[in-house]
């Protein structure tokens, strides 16, 4: 498997930015990670990539959180993507099994429902968190994300995102392309429309041989490139015991105790990437006492 990764470019001096990204290695990590059915990499695949995009928007060190929330049931799909190239994510309910569509695809949006809401929070550093959301249009995500960059953000966008899950339930290949009319450039509005056709399926694309900075070509045709950057990308989790314990000190003390003593212990797992951590009763009595001391 080619090694996941990020190109940022411009087309049309600057009126269009262009992002494409290759995930196929951090979407299989994902399914590894949290036993997902077909259907759940899909969705969690096509969101990881989405904030992904999104994040490399922003300046460095902020970071982007996407959930879908609808009616389907996968119940929850959540990503969170830094500006670095790390993304983490799970979904709600991992063991979903539905149908394929009479194309034979994946029936992400069935999966992930059609009533709900596409919900983006943004955390800018100084400027603290900005949050918004967007009623869901199909759940296939990259019509949601589309649509919610362009009523919530009022940034005409355009994006394309797929995961292809083999026949031995891996993720063979993953990726996504994010174009945008920056200002000033609504001009170019049709010439996006067409670009997006001519890339068609990005896991086809990627199938073919094509990278990242081949598919933003392919969507500028004849539009000039500028590529400004390449970055490699990978599943990346910020749990630590440390934060683990915070989590914990959120308990009741009776459940605490309860835990103390009936279990001799506490087992948590980090629900972003599956990590368990084992406190014993030392830790967990350390618990209590920070806990106690905070009151
Ligand atoms: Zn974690």
């Amino acid at each position: 498997m080619l090694p996941d990764v990020m190109v940022r470019a411009t087309a049309a001096d600057g009126h269009i930015r262009l992002l494409a990204a290759r995930t196929s290695r951090l979407v299989e990590s994902a399914r590894r990670r949290h036993d997902l059915y077909p259907v759940a990499a899909a969705a969690l695949g096509r969101s990881m990539t989405g904030a992904l995009l999104l994040a490399q928007t922003l300046k460095e060190n902020e970071h982007v959180t996407f959930r879908l929330l609808g009616d389907g049931p996968l119940g929850a799909v959540v990503a969170d993507a830094d500006g670095k190239g790390g993304v983490r994510g799970y979904v709600k309910q991992p063991h979903v099994l539905l149908p394929l569509k009479p194309n034979g695809k994946l029936d992400v949006g069935r999966a992930v429902g059609d009533h709900g809401i596409i919900a983006i929070s943004r955390d800018l550093g100084r400027e603290g968190p900005y949050s918004s959301s967007a009623p869901l249009v199909s759940g296939e995500v990259a019509e949601d994300l589309a649509s919610y960059l362009a009523t919530s953000e009022q940034v005409p966008s355009a994006v394309a995102l797929g995961v292809l899950v083999g026949r031995t339930q891996r993720v063979v290949q993953a990726g996504g392309v994010l174009a945008q009319l920056m200002p000033g450039g609504h001009g170019y509005a049709q010439d996006l429309e067409v670009g997006m056709q001519r890339l068609g399926q990005v896991t086809e694309r990627l199938s073919e041989g094509l990278g990242p900075e081949d598919l933003l070509r392919l969507v500028a045709g004849t539009l000039p490139v500028v590529v400004h950057e390449e970055c490699p990308l990978r599943f990346r989790c910020h749990c630590s015991r440390h934060r683990i314990e915070l989590v914990l000190q959120l308990l009741s003390t009776e459940d605490l105790q309860d835990m103390l003593q009936r279990d001799q212990g506490a087992e948590v797992r980090c629900q972003f990437c599956g990590k368990l951590y084992h406190l014993d009763t030392e830790r967990l009595t350390h618990v209590l006492d920070l806990k106690a001391r905070k009151r």
